[in-house]
């Protein structure tokens, strides 16, 4: 019997915020995996910031997405046929295969998932890939002590919630910045950050000030622009910012952002460390301390994370979308099937 898979291809390359025309839903034949290859069918695609860059076909750290080609994205999948003896029908997967309903995998290049450690879709948030950004970005570079004042924009998403939430197991203030009065809720009376700030308030870098009394050690740059120019001046001698995102620039298509006029003058005489990562230079030396910890201070509850679940594989053009514009609330992840 032929199944009939979906997938969202690229059909053209945004310029500036995506549209519904950019992608081209298209129904193809599930293929057959070859020796050493499985058959995987999604249940839990994962929707990241980093794709907005990925289809805009200007290379930076990896490979634009050719047109004609699926997005990348993780996705929680189960097999469906196995050709390696590593894996069998039924076992729950954490793969690369993008924005498809079906696709082949090397066996070896996907990571087997135990439900009954934690729940699957974990493993594309607070377990996952933004959950190590998080940890050795915050830990690795911005090195907070007890004390200090960690500041962190798009806070209630997987990487923003979990800096402020390992800022505060590690003894600092943590000072969270979002998008609206739901959001700063969240992360005073759920997360445990000691103040949030919401970045569209028109008073919002006095707001920012007044929650900064001693100034800011360590900024978690996540969004750049505006939020950028406002925590500047309130960094402290010898503040860390490791540069993880800046997504308020995404869908730019020409320079919005004018930068600091004396940042390099304040880089020098109050000696800051500005340090850009992508994850992937730590995930061999640190993924699996970085599991075990954040795994126990789950289970403790030290650490909570949100998932904000959007169901059906034709809602992932508009809920990308979304994602730039700050309306999910939480990890976005796309239910494509049970
Ligand atoms: P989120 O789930 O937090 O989604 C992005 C959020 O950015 C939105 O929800 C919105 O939150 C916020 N945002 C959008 N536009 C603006 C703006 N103009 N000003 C302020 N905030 C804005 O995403 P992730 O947690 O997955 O990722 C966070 C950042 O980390 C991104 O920049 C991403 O690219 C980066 N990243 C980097 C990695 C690396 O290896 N360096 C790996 C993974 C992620 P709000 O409504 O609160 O404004």
């Amino acid at each position: 019997m032929t199944t009939t898979a979906q997938r969202f291809a690229l059909a053209s390359r945004p310029v500036g915020e995506p549209s519904r025309d950019n992608f081209r839903l298209e129904k193809i034949e599930v293929p057959e995996p070859a020796p050493g290859q499985v058959l995987l069918r999604a249940r839990y695609l994962s929707l990241d910031p980093y794709v907005r860059g990925r289809i805009s076909g200007v290379r930076s750290y990896a490979e634009p997405t050719p047109i004609g080609s699926a997005p990348p994205g993780d996705a929680v999948s189960v097999v469906i046929k196995s050709q390696d003896p590593s894996l069998s029908v039924g076992d729950v997967v954490l793969a690369d295969t993008g924005w498809q309903t079906y696709a082949l995998a090397e066996a070896r290049a996907v990571r087997k998932l135990d439900p009954a450690i934690a729940p699957v879709t974990t493993a594309l948030g607070v377990l996952g890939m933004p959950g190590l950004t998080a940890y050795s970005g915050l830990l690795t570079i911005g090195r907070p002590v007890p004390g200090e004042t960690v500041v962190v924009a798009a806070a209630t998403g997987p990487v923003g919630s979990l800096v402020g939430q390992l800022a505060k197991i590690k003894g600092a203030r943590a000072v969270g910045i979002a998008g609206g009065p739901e959001k700063t809720e969240y992360l005073r009376s759920t997360l445990g950050f000691d103040a949030a700030v919401d970045h569209r308030a028109a008073d919002f870098a006095d707001q920012l000030a007044a929650a900064t009394p001693g100034g800011i050690d360590v900024y978690f740059e996540n969004v750049g622009g505006a939020v950028f120019n406002a925590v500047f001046p309130l960094l402290n001698t010898y503040a860390r910012v490791p540069v993880c995102g800046l997504v308020s620039g995404y869908n730019d298509t020409e320079p919005r952002w004018s930068l600091p006029s004396d940042l390099m003058r304040q880089v020098l005489s109050k000696s800051l460390t500005i340090r850009g990562f992508i994850v992937f230079e730590f995930w061999v030396q640190q993924f699996d301390r970085f599991q075990a910890e954040v795994g126990e201070w789950i289970r403790e509850g030290k650490v909570r994370y949100r998932e904000d679940v959007v169901d059906g594989f034709e809602t992932i053009p508009d809920a990308f979308r979304g994602l730039l514009r700050g309306e999910n609330f939480g990890k976005l992840i796309v239910r494509v099937s049970d």
